[in-house]
C-alpha cells in the first residue's frame, strides 16, 4: 500500500487526509480547528501533532501508512510556480515573496509546509497549486484591460483558482458520460464557501471566474465576487477606509454573509422561509450572478455539452441548482426537477435524458486529486 498525506492549511484550521492515490480510497481524514484560539491548539505545529495523534488513535500510524509523500494545497503560485513541485528552500522563499498576492491563503500554507517538513523530514513534500489548471488560459481570458506595462511589471493577470477541483470534476464528468474529455465542452460550477465557474473546451479551460486573487467572480460565502473597482477607490477616498479595511470587508464581510448575515445556505433558506428580506436579497444576488456567468460561458463555448455542479452548495442545494438553470430550455437546458430534488449522493445526472445539454452533480475530491498529482511527481 502506498499513500499520500494531504494537508490543507488555513489561518485557523488544518485539514488533513490520508489517500491511496491508486485506488482513490481515503483511509482517514480530519480537521483541526481553532488554531491560535483560546481553547484551541496554539499554533500550526501543535495542529499537525494533533492530526498525527488523531490518526494514531484511529489505528493509522505514520510508520505503517506507506506514506509516499506529503501533498500541500497552495493557493497562489504566482507567474512561475504552477506545476506540482517538490518543495525545497528556494520554493519557500519564492512563496513568501508571493504572499501579497494571496494574503489570506498563502502565509498559513507556507507555515504548514515548514512545520510538516520539520516533523516529516524524510518524506518528499509536494506543493500542488490551485492555479495550475488555469495557467494556460487564452490571453483574451487571462489579461485585464489595464495599462500593459503596469500589468507586466506586477504580474497582474487572471490566474484562476480551485483549479484542482475544476480539472478533477471535468475529468469525472467525461468518465461519467463515457465520452472522451477532448470532445466535450463543459461548464463547471464549484459552489462552496469559495465559489468559481469555468468554461472548459476539450479538457482545456478557456475562462474562469476568479482572477488575480480568489475574490473575483461569483458571489461567495463571505467574498463579494465582482465589484466595480471604482467602489474601492471611492471607499478609500470618500469613506476614509484603509486598503486593509476594504480588503477585509470584501473578503470577510461581503458575499452572502455581507448581504444576508449568514454564510450557510441551509440557514439562509430557513431565514428566507421565515420572511427575512436580507436573506432573500443575498440569495437573489447570488443566483443572478451565477446565471450571468453561465450565460457568458454558454456564449464563449458556443456549443455546450455538459454543466456540472460541485462542492458544498453545488452538491447539496437543489434550490440553487434549480434557480440557476430555470427557464433555459430555449438554450438547451432541461432540468429534471424530480432528479434534481432527489437526495441521492455521488455522481448523478439531473437533466432529462433528452436535454441537449446534460446537467450533472459530481462530488469534488481535491484531496484525491492532490494525492494523485503528488504520486505522479515523486514517481
Ligand atoms: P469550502 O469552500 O470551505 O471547502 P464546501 O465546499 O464544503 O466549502 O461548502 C460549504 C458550504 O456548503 C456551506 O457553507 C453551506 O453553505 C453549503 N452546504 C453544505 N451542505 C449543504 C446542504 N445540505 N444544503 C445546502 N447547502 C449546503
Amino acid at each position: 500500500m502506498t499513500t499520500v498525506l494531504v494537508l490543507n492549511c488555513g489561518s485557523s484550521s488544518l485539514k488533513y487526509a490520508v489517500v491511496e492515490p491508486d485506488s482513490g480510497r481515503q483511509l482517514a481524514d480530519g480537521i483541526v480547528e481553532r488554531i491560535g484560539d483560546d481553547g484551541g491548539v496554539p499554533d500550526h505545529e501543535a495542529a499537525l501533532r494533533t492530526a498525527f495523534d488523531e490518526l494514531a488513535r484511529a489505528g493509522h500510524h505514520l510508520e505503517t501508512l506507506g506514506l509516499l509523500a506529503v501533498g500541500h494545497r497552495v493557493v497562489h503560485g504566482g507567474p512561475d510556480l504552477y506545476q506540482p513541485t517538490v518543495v525545497d528552500d528556494d520554493m519557500i522563499e519564492t512563496l513568501k515573496t508571493l504572499s501579497p498576492l494571496a494574503p489570506l491563503h498563502n502565509p498559513p500554507a507556507i507555515t504548514g509546509i515548514e512545520v510538516a517538513r520539520e516533523l516529516l523530514p524524510d518524506l518528499p513534500h509536494v506543493a500542488v497549486f490551485d492555479t495550475a489548471f488555469f495557467h494556460d488560459l487564452p490571453d483574451s481570458a487571462s489579461a485585464y484591460a489595464i495599462d500593459r506595462d503596469v500589468a507586466a511589471q506586477w504580474h497582474i493577470r487572471r490566474y484562476g483558482f480551485h483549479g484542482t477541483s475544476h480539472q478533477f470534476v471535468s475529468q469525472q464528468a467525461a468518465e461519467f458520460l463515457g465520452t472522451p474529455l477532448a470532445s466535450l465542452n463543459q461548464i463547471v460550477l464549484h459552489l462552496g464557501n469559495g465559489a468559481s465557474a469555468s468554461a472548459i473546451a476539450g479538457g482545456r479551460p478557456i475562462d474562469t471566474s476568479m482572477g488575480l486573487t480568489p475574490m473575483e467572480g461569483l458571489v461567495m460565502g463571505t467574498r463579494s465576487g465582482d465589484v466595480d473597482p471604482g467602489v474601492l477607490v471611492y471607499l478609500w477616498r470618500r469613506a476614509g477606509m484603509s486598503m486593509e479595511d476594504i480588503e477585509t470587508m470584501l473578503n470577510k464581510r461581503s458575499g452572502v454573509r455581507g448581504l444576508g448575515g449568514q454564510i450557510d445556505f441551509r440557514e439562509l433558506h430557513r431565514m428566507i422561509d421565515a420572511g427575512d428580506d436580507d436573506a432573500r436579497l443575498a440569495y437573489d444576488v447570488y443566483v443572478h450572478r451565477l446565471r450571468k456567468y453561465i450565460g457568458g460561458y454558454l456564449a464563449l463555448l458556443g456549443n455546450t455539452d455538459v454543466i456540472t455542479f460541485t462542492a458544498g452548495v453545488g452538491e447539496n442545494d437543489a434550490l440553487v441548482r434549480r434557480d440557476a438553470l430555470s427557464g433555459l430550455a430555449p438554450l438547451g437546458i432541461e432540468l429534471d426537477e424530480h432528479l434534481n430534488d432527489s437526495p441521492a449522493r455521488g455522481a448523478r445526472r439531473i437533466s432529462f435524458e433528452t436535454s441537449p445539454i446534460t446537467v450533472l452533480v459530481i462530488p469534488t475530491d481535491e484531496e484525491l486529486a492532490i494525492a494523485r498529482a503528488c504520486a505522479e511527481v515523486v514517481g
